[in-house]
């Protein structure tokens, strides 16, 4: 039997905010920890692979895995379908693997709301937010990114600072002022969410 049970960690945090360069050195520093790939409906952009980054997929084909109750949550994001799929999660949590799941607000309260009704579901999931240190920086980082027109821009600003009045339903706040702080952080929180013992199986003291 593994040692322990393998965690959900939900990350949030809204655009610009620079999720994706802790993830990234996250990965660096765990690589036994798993990523989930979602689903989405929204093109590629360019460096993406299918099957990393996203498993890109048309509108018809996100539908029919909603009807077949193929994901664990789902969420409209930019007139773009997201979700999570249960495949990409259930069975490596039961092999002892950790494993996060970057997604939006919408996504996590969904999980969240899920967790309430259901105990086992709870001991499994953990809810970090990662957030700017004031919302001035994020509009700054989002202008600077270059890759978007600037009616994309509004549109991911107005998101997220949506977002960023969500922080308090998450357990966690990770800022991202000075990235190594950060990535210490969040280091600093896979470290605990390792050591619950709610997740540990039977044996080690008590036979
Ligand atoms: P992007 O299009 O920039 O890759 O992602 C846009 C937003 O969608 C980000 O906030 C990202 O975290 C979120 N997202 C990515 N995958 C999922 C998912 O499976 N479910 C939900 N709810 N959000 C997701």
């Amino acid at each position: 039997m593994n040692q322990r049970s393998g965690c959900v960690i939900v990350l949030s945090g809204p655009s610009g905010v620079g999720k994706s360069t802790v993830v990234g050195r996250i990965r660096e520093m765990y690589p036994d920890l798993e990523f989930s790939v979602s689903c989405t409906t929204r093109k590629p952009r360019p460096g993406e692979v299918d099957h990393v980054h996203y498993h890109f997929i048309e509108e018809e084909d996100f539908e029919a895995k909603v009807a077949a109750g193929e994901f664990i949550e789902h969420a409209g994001v930019f007139a773009r379908r997201y979700g999570t799929l249960k495949s990409e999660v259930l069975q490596r949590i039961s092999r002892g693997a950790d494993v996060l799941l970057d997604i939006d607000v919408q996504g996590a309260l969904q999980i969240r709301a899920a967790a309430e009704k259901n105990p086992e579901l709870a001991k499994v999931c953990e809810f970090v937010f990662v957030g700017p240190p004031a919302v001035e920086v994020l509009e700054k980082r989002l202008r600077g990114r270059a890759t978007e027109s600037e009616e994309q821009i509004l549109l991911r600003l107005a998101k997220a600072k949506e977002e960023l009045s969500h922080w308090r339903d998450y357990d966690y706040l990770v800022i991202n002022d000075d990235l190594e702080t950060a990535v210490a952080d969040f280091a600093g929180l896979i470290r605990a969410f390792r050591l619950r013992s709610c997740r540990m199986n039977g044996g080690r003291f008590d036979d």
